[in-house]
């Protein structure tokens, strides 16, 4: 694979920063993941924004264009002939070859790292049989809003899943459910209202997220953002998470107790089409 390091395109084993970078020693660095479909960046404009407003709100300079960013899009999925999966890109803060906790003067450029991951979008199995996910406490901190690449209290919510036997973990604060491990979380109740927690600082504001309240609301859908309790979810009709991953993928299982008899929901199903559909059409 090739990697885009720093204004270049290098083979995946040339592609080295520098062990003060301040992404590796602070996790000083944001990201973005978004998906590719028959070579086909998808939402991207969404997902740039998201970085603008991630940089904004650290202090991060943006040390790239939208243009440029689009173009290394496009270049890394030419050089990699990648039909199907994921473009990954990360900017940090620096390395200026010391641990100081304090930014480093701005004369430090970021860095910034883009690779591809070739994986199944589209017909990817948990669409069509759905996941079974636990639910464990939300020990993230207070800006949940930045997309940061502190990530460990995801890694253990994932891993505590895996470990269970279940796909994934749904994160609670104060009893109610803020979103997944790395992908925001919906419910569908006896009326047909889809419920998704309101945005905050205590989930990331996703892009796939938003397209699907704004298609519900094009389908004439009824869509509620509130807060709503594990309980509440466990009893819904159907449930659903979604990320640029993902897209969508139904969720028929929350803490070993079946949601819709342990199928994959109608209105889940629905909407995954219908995204698909429009993303394809862009
Ligand atoms: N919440 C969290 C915590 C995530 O990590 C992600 C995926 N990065 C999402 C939500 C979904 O965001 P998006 O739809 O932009 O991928």
């Amino acid at each position: 694979d090739i990697v885009y390091l720093d204004s270049h395109f290098v083979p995946k084993e040339q592609a080295k920063i520098s062990v003060f970078d301040r992404g590796f020693l602070f996790a000083d660095a944001v990201y973005e993941v978004t998906a590719v479909i028959d070579g086909q960046l998808i939402d991207f404009n969404g997902h740039f924004q998201r970085l603008q407003r991630s940089c904004k709100e650290l202090g991060l300079s943006l040390p790239i264009t939208k243009e440029l960013l689009v173009d290394v899009h496009h270049e890394l999925i030419e050089k990699n002939n990648l039909h199907e999966g994921l473009i990954y890109l990360q900017i940090t803060r620096g390395a200026d070859s010391s641990r100081f906790f304090d930014f480093p003067s701005s004369s430090v450029p970021s860095t910034i790292v883009a690779f591809v991951q070739h994986s199944t979008v589209v017909n990817h199995p948990n669409a069509k049989k759905g996941i079974s996910v636990i639910s464990v406490e939300d020990i993230r901190w207070q800006r949940c809003d930045i997309k940061t690449v502190a990530l460990l209290a995801a890694c253990l919510a994932k891993h505590h899943a895996h470990q269970q036997g279940a796909d994934d973990a749904i994160l609670i604060k104060d009893g109610y459910i803020t979103e997944g491990s790395s992908s925001n979380f919906f419910i569908v109740n006896r009326d047909n209202e889809i419920i998704t927690r309101p945005l905050s600082q205590d989930i990331l504001p996703g892009i796939t997220r938003q397209a699907i309240i704004q298609l519900a609301q094009e389908e004439g859908l009824k869509i509620t953002e509130r807060r709503f309790t594990l309980d509440e979810a466990k009893k819904a009709k159907e449930a659903f998470i979604s990320s640029a991953t993902t897209l969508i993928w139904p969720v028929i299982s929350i803490d070993n107790e079946d949601i819709n008899q342990g199928a994959v929901g109608h209105l889940s199903q629905r909407l995954r089409d219908i995204y698909l559909d429009k993303a394809l059409k862009k």
